[in-house]
């Protein structure tokens, strides 16, 4: 077994070969800028356009509709205020839901600052969201829906498909972060009827600091960098070559890998939880049994300070997580488990286990022998 144990999958994975292969040109003898017109800017502008190419092919979409940002965030910063800014004149009405991600929902924020009224949506107790209420929410000034594919912190895979058609009747703009989704389920932009989708590259095996975003061709969108004529006008500025080839193959990589990984995370998951839930005395698990993420496994302990499981957890040399990166830290509860109706003493209890790729079944067992004594051991020194 490798030490540390790393159970964080959702909060990052470790760059894959074929990324690396892909890199590595651009992080040496290559290094044309592809708006050159020279060949060495030329081989530049032919390694971006195979990794647009692998990018579309991954999720359905054409090359044409594939725009390279820095991440998941730019994508879903650029879709949500891009698509209400561009549709401006149609109306000034957003709808989104509680456990989006912050990425999504800061420039919601924003926008409401900005004229724009924002609706979020509640969630039931595993976090699915309603079509219905989906439905329910629309106005005659709505322009934009923005629904997670799937949750990064308790995994639950939301009916994108169906809110999609909802979008696609009221002819109403659909953006879905599938920044947890893609590499992890089979995802295609057209069965899911999405206009925009955001993507990452670290969360699949590529580098960090690159991702994508999905714009079906003819949606109105702002620009996000004015600039010079990159990504077709819409995100000036030379791009990050190497990366860029890194995510495309990682991609590709991820298509291929995912029937057989998928399915091999999923049962080590499902040992993972039933574990916990029969050996840790007050637990239980956040989100749904069936339809979460494959490599998700999020739980709340009674009488726990989540954060101090973390760190003996790390001591013990496991890495985990006590909800999303980028919240934890904070003395916050989470967002996302407020909304599926934890109070604020279960949600800071909370421990998410994110397992991928390179998770084994002795990692899991090292993880279940050691949770039990470490949960046991916290509620000791509360004295309980
Ligand atoms: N959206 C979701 C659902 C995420 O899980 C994350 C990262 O954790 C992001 C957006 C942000 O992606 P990035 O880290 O590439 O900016």
């Amino acid at each position: 077994m490798k030490a540390p144990i790393y159970l964080d999958y959702a909060s990052t994975t470790p760059l894959g070969e074929a990324a690396a292969e892909a890199m590595r040109p651009w992080l040496g003898e290559r290094f044309g800028n592809p708006s050159s017109v020279h060949r060495r800017g030329r081989e530049a502008q032919t390694a971006i356009g195979r990794a647009r190419k692998q990018v579309a092919a991954a999720i359905g979409a054409d090359a044409s509709e594939i725009f390279f940002t820095s991440g998941g965030t730019e994508s879903d910063n650029w879709a949500i205020w891009g698509t209400a800014l561009g549709n401006r004149d149609r109306g000034n009405h957003i709808i989104t839901t509680a456990i989006e991600h912050h990425a999504v929902l800061n420039p919601c924020r924003w926008l409401e600052k900005n004229g724009f009224d924002v609706t979020y949506l509640p969630v039931d107790g595993e976090g699915f969201v309603s079509p219905k209420q989906v439905r329910e929410a629309l106005t005659d000034r709505t322009v934009l829906i923005s629904v997670m594919t799937a949750n990064n912190e308790i995994g639950t895979l939301e009916p994108a498909e169906e809110i999609g058609r909802i979008a696609r009747e009221h002819r109403i703009c659909f953006h879905t972060d599938a920044v947890q989704a893609v590499g992890a389920i089979p995802i295609d932009v057209r069965s899911i009827g999405a206009d925009l989708m955001s993507l990452s590259g670290h969360k699949l095996h590529g580098p960090q600091g690159i991702g994508a975003l999905y714009i079906r061709t003819g949606v109105r969108i702002d620009p996000l960098l004015r600039g010079g004529a990159q990504e077709r006008g819409l995100r000036a500025g030379t791009e990050n070559v190497a990366a860029i080839a890194g995510l495309g193959a990682a991609m590709a990589e991820s298509v291929h890998a995912l029937p057989e990984r998928s399915a091999r995370v999923a049962a080590l998951r499902d040992r993972l939880i039933r574990g916990v839930l029969e050996n840790v005395p007050g637990s239980r698990l956040n989100g749904p049994r069936e339809k979460r993420l494959p490599g998700n496994a999020s739980f709340s302990f009674e009488n726990i300070e989540g954060e101090a499981l973390l760190l003996r957890l790390d001591l013990a040399g496991f890495c985990c997580s006590s909800g999303s990166a980028c919240t934890s830290g904070s003395q916050e509860p989470s967002h996302v488990l407020e909304a599926i109706g934890l109070d604020r003493e279960a949600a800071g209890g909370s421990l998410r286990v994110t397992l991928g790729a390179e998770t084994t079944e002795e990692e899991i067992e090292a993880l279940l022998e050691a949770l039990p004594r470490t949960v046991a051991q916290l509620r000791q020194l509360r004295g309980i």
